[in-house]
C-alpha cells in the first residue's frame, strides 16, 4: 500500500478553501473511487485521469485506487483536481519520485484526455485565497495565467500539458513568467458617447447618474438615442480600482465569462445588457451550477436592460434585492451562494406598447387602457428605486446640425464625475450619494433654508413617500457636489424635482 498527499483548493461561489488530495493504490480488484463529498465533475475525474496519464506515457494502475478528498465534511465541485489527483496516483504508484517537499505548493487544472491542462472557472479566488493563506507556489493551467497575476506575490507556475509537469517535478523545469504589469484599459467606451447627437437634457441626467452611482430610466419614443446614452454612460465612469477590478474579474471567472483572449488585466467596468427574452436565472443567477447571474457581472458597473417593460415580471421584481443591498443570495439544493451586485441600473422604456405615444413624427393607436397597463409593467417598488427619470424626445432638425464627436465636452464631463466622486467618498465614508441608506441622508447632507422651503412646497404639490424624499435629496446631493457647492440650494432641489416620473 502507498499513500501520497498534494495540495489544492475548492473554490465555492466566491470563496476558497483548502483541500488535501489523498490517493492510496492497494492490491485488489482494479477500481476508483473517490471519497470526501465529490460532486459528479470530480467523480468523473477518473476517466479524464486515465486517458490524460495514458497519453503523457505513463500507465493507470490496476489497482484499487483511492482518492481522499479532505476536510470530508465539505462539499468539493469542480474540474481542477484532475491534475493532483492524476500526480497523486504516479506517486503512490511509485511511479514517480518526489524529490521536494511540495506542502507548500498548490496544484490545481483540469485535464483533457490527451494530457493538455485545460483552465478552470474560479482561478483568480483561489489565487488570491492561496497568497492570504501562506501558500507558496502554484501550478495552474496556462489559460488560468493571465487572470491569475492580477494577484501579485506569490509565484505562478503556469503549464500547458501534464509531461510539463512532470518535468517540473523532478525538477527538469521550472519557470516563472513575471508578473504582468496592469496595463492601462483601452479607451473603448468614449465612441458610443461621443455620437450621441444633441439630447441635452438626457447627457445632464447621464452625468449625474454617473456622478453620483444613481440608477436611470430613460423614457421616449423609439430612434431616440436611448441604447446611445445607456452605452455612452460607461464612457463618464472613471476606470475601474485594482481592487474593483479583482471584484469584477472574480465573478467573471466563476460565471465562466472571461474574455477568450485571457488579457483579463485590461477588463473595463461591466456594461451588461441581458435581452428582455432572458430567463430568471440567466439574469439572477443560480440554477444547478449556481453560477453568478448577469446582474453579478455587472458588479462595480452598469446593468442595462432596454425595453425593461417587456421583461418577464419574475425578473424585474427579482432585481428588488440587488438594488437595494448591492448584493444577490443565490438558493440552490443544499446552500445558498452569496454574489455582490452593485452596478448602476439603467433601463429604457417607450412612452407606450406601440412607442409613439407623445411623438410628432407618427400617430400612436395605443388606447389609454393599454397605455397604462405597459406602464404598470414596472412596479412601484423598481420605480422607488430609480433615482432619475428623464424623458428622451426625438433628436431635433438643430440637434442634427450640432456638434458632435465632441471630446472636450466628454473631457469635462469626465473630469467633473471624477471631481464630485472623489468629495462624495471622502464625505460619505466611502460611499457614493446613490448608496447612502436613507437614515443617514439627512446627518451626512446639508440642506439650506430655502431649499428646505421648496421641498416643502413640492410636497404639498406632488406625493413624496419617504422614499422619494431620500431620492430627491441624494440627486440634488449629485448635483451640488457637481457644482462643488456645500450645502444643496433651491436650484440643486428644482433640478432634481425634474427627474421624477411624471405619471406615477
Ligand atoms: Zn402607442
Amino acid at each position: 500500500m502507498a499513500l501520497s498527499k498534494l495540495k489544492s483548493a475548492a473554490v465555492d461561489g466566491v470563496r476558497a478553501t483548502p483541500v488535501t488530495v489523498e490517493v492510496d493504490v492497494s492490491d485488489g480488484l482494479p477500481s476508483f473511487t473517490v471519497v470526501g463529498l465529490a460532486d459528479k465533475a470530480v467523480e468523473e475525474s477518473r476517466e479524464r485521469v486515465r486517458s490524460a496519464l495514458k497519453h503523457s506515457g505513463y500507465k493507470f494502475p490496476l489497482s484499487r485506487i483511492t482518492v481522499n478528498l479532505t476536510p470530508s465534511n465539505q462539499k468539493k465541485t469542480g474540474i481542477h483536481f484532475d491534475l493532483p489527483i492524476a500526480l497523486s496516483i504516479l506517486i503512490a504508484d511509485k511511479q514517480l519520485e518526489v524529490p521536494e517537499d511540495f506542502s507548500e505548493t498548490l496544484f490545481v487544472g483540469a485535464l483533457s484526455l490527451d494530457g493538455g491542462l485545460q483552465p478552470f472557472p474560479g482561478a483568480l479566488i483561489l489565487v488570491d485565497w492561496a497568497k492570504q493563506a501562506g501558500i507558496k507556489r502554484i501550478v495552474l493551467p496556462w489559460d488560468n495565467y493571465y487572470e491569475a497575476a492580477l494577484i501579485g506575490g506569490i509565484e505562478l507556475v503556469p503549464m500547458k500539458n501534464f509531461s510539463d509537469v512532470i518535468e517540473l517535478i523532478f525538477g527538469k523545469y521550472l519557470k516563472t513568467l513575471p508578473i504582468r504589469k496592469n496595463e492601462k484599459p483601452q479607451d473603448l467606451y468614449a465612441e458610443d458617447w461621443l455620437q450621441i447627437q444633441g439630447q441635452a437634457q438626457a447627457k445632464r441626467a447621464a452625468l449625474i447618474a454617473a456622478a453620483g452611482g444613481h440608477n436611470i430610466l430613460l423614457e421616449g419614443a423609439p430612434g431616440t438615442g436611448k441604447t446611445l446614452l445607456a452605452k455612452g454612460m460607461r464612457a463618464l465612469l472613471p476606470p475601474l480600482t485594482r481592487d474593483e477590478q479583482i471584484e469584477v474579474v472574480k465573478l467573471h471567472s466563476v460565471a465562466g465569462a472571461l474574455p477568450g483572449d485571457k488579457k483579463v488585466d485590461t477588463i473595463g467596468r461591466p456594461f451588461r445588457s441581458p435581452h428582455h427574452t432572458a430567463s430568471h436565472v440567466a439574469v439572477v443567477g443560480g440554477g444547478s451550477s449556481s453560477r453568478p447571474g448577469e446582474i453579478s457581472l455587472a458588479h462595480n458597473g452598469i446593468l442595462f436592460l432596454d425595453e425593461l417593460p417587456e421583461f418577464q415580471r419574475p425578473v424585474i421584481e427579482a432585481l428588488r434585492q440587488p438594488l437595494e443591498d448591492g448584493e444577490i443570495f443565490v438558493t440552490r439544493v443544499e446552500q445558498s451562494a452569496h454574489y455582490p451586485a452593485e452596478f448602476i441600473f439603467v433601463a429604457t422604456m417607450n412612452p407606450c406598447p406601440c412607442g409613439w405615444l407623445g411623438s410628432n413624427q407618427k400617430e400612436c393607436n395605443c388606447s389609454p387602457y393599454q397605455v397604462q397597463q405597459y406602464r404598470r409593467k414596472i412596479s412601484g417598488p423598481i420605480l422607488d428605486r430609480i433615482d432619475l427619470c428623464v424623458h428622451v424626445p426625438a433628436v431635433s432638425l438643430e440637434d442634427l446640425k450640432g456638434k458632435i464627436r465632441d471630446t472636450e465636452e466628454l473631457d469635462r464631463y469626465r473630469a467633473q464625475v471624477n471631481f464630485a466622486r472623489e468629495k462624495q467618498l471622502k464625505r460619505n465614508g466611502g460611499k457614493l450619494n446613490a448608496k447612502i441608506p436613507g437614515r443617514k441622508v439627512n446627518e451626512v447632507f446639508v440642506i439650506s433654508a430655502d431649499a428646505e422651503d421648496l421641498i416643502k412646497r413640492a410636497s404639498e404639490k406632488f406625493v413624496l413617500t419617504g422614499r422619494s424624499y431620500h431620492k430627491l435629496l441624494k440627486v440634488a446631493q449629485t448635483i451640488t457636489d457637481l457644482a462643488d457647492q456645500d450645502e444643496i440650494a433651491s436650484p440643486a432641489i428644482a433640478e432634481a424635482l425634474q427627474y421624477r416620473f411624471g405619471d406615477f
